[in-house]
């Protein structure tokens, strides 16, 4: 069967709710070294202070980004916005076309309980999600 956004018009609009940035431990968000280096020269941080205090290895050896209080992402500021937006992961800019979460209706419609954008707005075009989903197969490459 084809994947749900090639069955289904998808409508997303973000609010800017900054909701999928708290990850509640739910989730990480991964990075590869050139993103990280991308984050660590926007905030003209040395190597060492970046990694103590912005990195962190898990079990798998894969490298995520720390959480910061709450459990939200250590770049979300108090007022809901992404501290390194201009040059987030493409974790973060992808979201919420995931090839998991486009896949089926039934995980779409999960996801909208988390982001308050889902199915709301505009219908987004088809090329802007496959764009999406390559940048992500692209990263797990
Ligand atoms: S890097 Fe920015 S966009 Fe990505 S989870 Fe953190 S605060 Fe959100
Ligand atoms: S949860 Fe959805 S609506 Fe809120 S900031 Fe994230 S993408 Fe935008």
């Amino acid at each position: 069967m084809q994947p749900f956004y090639l069955r289904q018009a998808l409508r997303f609009s973000c609010t800017q709710c900054g909701q999928c940035c708290a990850t509640a431990g739910d989730y990480y968000v991964y990075l590869t070294d050139e993103e990280s280096e991308r984050i660590r020269t926007h905030l003209q941080l040395s190597r060492n202070w970046f990694r103590r205090r912005y990195l962190q290895r898990i079990e798998d050896g894969e490298q995520v980004l720390a959480s910061g209080p709450d459990e939200r992402c250590i770049f979300l500021n108090a007022d809901g916005k992404c501290r390194v937006y201009a040059v987030r992961p493409v974790q973060c800019r992808t979201y919420p076309f995931w090839p998991e979460l486009v896949g089926t209706a039934a995980a779409w419609n999960r996801e909208a309980r988390r982001c308050e954008g889902i199915s709301q707005g505009r219908v987004v075009a088809r090329s802007t999600i496959r764009r999406s989903l390559q940048d992500c197969r692209k990263q797990q490459e």
